[in-house]
């Protein structure tokens, strides 16, 4: 049997497991204390009722003969397509056809799937920490990435030089898990370099919808050029709590082309049209519906408590004299670990001293040796409780 041996150089999926073991393993020894998560990058907010709604109503077509929909266009339901058109051009100012807007299951699956439409040889960088999900599909296909360092010294948000070589740039804004954002001008410079190596960016938007402010970008197609040089990929998961219902989508612009003339989009509709046969109707009706003056309202609602949370867990760092980056446009919060610990040494700290869950930097690589990473998707309740533990650190003076 002759299997993919890059999948032998994984390794397991440590961080999470890990993370759990630990926590298990506290409970246990102490059944009394209430742990909470500030690890979670799940949402906790429920579905827009307007998007049940939707998807009530959807499902109830699919059991009458007369409205029952099989297979779905593979790219997508042309009203989606629309929706998400009409919603670029009203809140970016970006104009796209829907021919470039593909439907897909979610952020993560066409994050990996689109290696498939590059060169085997195509090499690839990514910043230090990353979303494991960038790094893990590159090494099931025996590429090595080249590695940007994302620290305090590039205020966390690496910018392109000379010494990177690669085709394609994962870049992730806001940054997960760092929590930082590139403003116009920055991404202006990756656009400008990915065009005079003729490389392409792949430009994660999943956390676009926290971005606020008119500075900063929301689409990557708000930067001069960038038609020529991105994709860009979205999620609904963050932005109106689809993380189960499982909806997403990639733009892959018409003029995105190699310099020979192939079309990008071509390749994408053809690699989808052949792998994947749509997103179910009824949750394409709900992801419809997230556009609707009720849906959008829901969604800034939501995006709302998420950023009550983080502004809490600011004024506590603050009060802790605790050094941190991101939060601003992001639920994530990249917390300096006190006291010059390693990530897992102040993983073990917090959990023992007060019940907190954290998610030890270095999971997401090198750079996050000593950093954790916070997160505003928890309850208020428990996110406010949180915080009054954290601070009983500093008047016991352990922090
Ligand atoms: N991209 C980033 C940076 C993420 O953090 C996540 C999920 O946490 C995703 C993509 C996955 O999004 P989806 O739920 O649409 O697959």
């Amino acid at each position: 049997m002759k299997i993919n041996r890059n999948y032998l150089k994984l390794s397991e999926n440590y961080l999470f497991s890990e993370v759990a073991k630990r926590t298990r393993d506290f409970q246990v020894a102490h059944p009394d204390v209430a742990i909470i998560k500030l690890s979670i990058g799940d949402v906790s907010r429920p579905l827009p009722a307007v998007v049940v709604k939707a998807m009530k109503q959807a499902c109830t077509e699919l059991g009458h003969a007369k409205t029952f929909h099989g297979y779905g266009p593979e790219l997508g339901y042309p009203w989606l397509r629309a929706a998400i058109a009409d919603f670029y051009r009203e809140q970016y100012q970006v104009q796209l056809d829907t021919d470039e807007i593909v439907i897909s299951d979610g952020a993560k699956s066409d994050l990996s799937n689109l290696l498939d439409i590059f060169d085997s040889q195509a090499s690839v960088a990514m910043c230090n920490p990353v979303y494991p999900v960038y790094l893990e599909s590159n090494l099931m296909l025996g590429r090595t990435p080249q590695f940007l360092p994302a620290t305090v010294a590039n205020q966390f948000l690496p910018l392109p030089d000379e010494t990177i070589t690669a085709d394609i740039v994962y870049l992730c804004n806001p940054a997960n898990p760092m929590g930082v954002c590139y403003n116009r001008q920055q991404l202006q410079l990756w656009v400008n370099f990915a065009r005079e190596h003729h490389a392409v960016i792949i430009y994660d938007a999943a956390y676009a919808c926290f971005v606020s402010g008119v500075d900063l970008p929301r689409s990557i197609y708000e930067i001069d050029g960038a038609r020529e040089c991105a994709i860009e990929v979205c999620s609904f998961s963050k932005m109106a709590g689809f993380t189960g219902v499982r909806c997403g989508y990639t733009i892959v612009p018409k003029k995105l082309l190699t310099r020979d003339g192939v079309s990008l989009n071509q390749l994408w509709r053809r690699r989808q049209t052949t792998k994947f046969n749509g997103v179910s109707y009824i949750v394409q009706r709900g992801a419809e519906a997230v556009f609707t003056v009720a849906g959008l309202q829901a969604v800034q609602k939501n995006l709302a408590y998420y950023r009550r949370n983080v502004r809490m867990i600011f004024k506590t760092l603050d009060e802790l004299q605790w050094s941190y980056v991101g939060g601003k446009h992001s639920p994530y919060v990249w917390v300096r670990c006190p006291g010059a610990r390693g990530a897992w040494e102040c993983f073990d700290f917090l959990l023992n001293e007060v019940g907190i869950v954290c998610t030890p930097g270095i999971g997401f690589g090198t750079a996050g040796e000593n950093y954790i990473r916070l997160t505003g998707f928890n309850s208020y309740a428990n996110t406010r409780l949180a915080c009054q533990r954290l601070l009983k650190l500093k008047q016991n003076k352990k922090h």
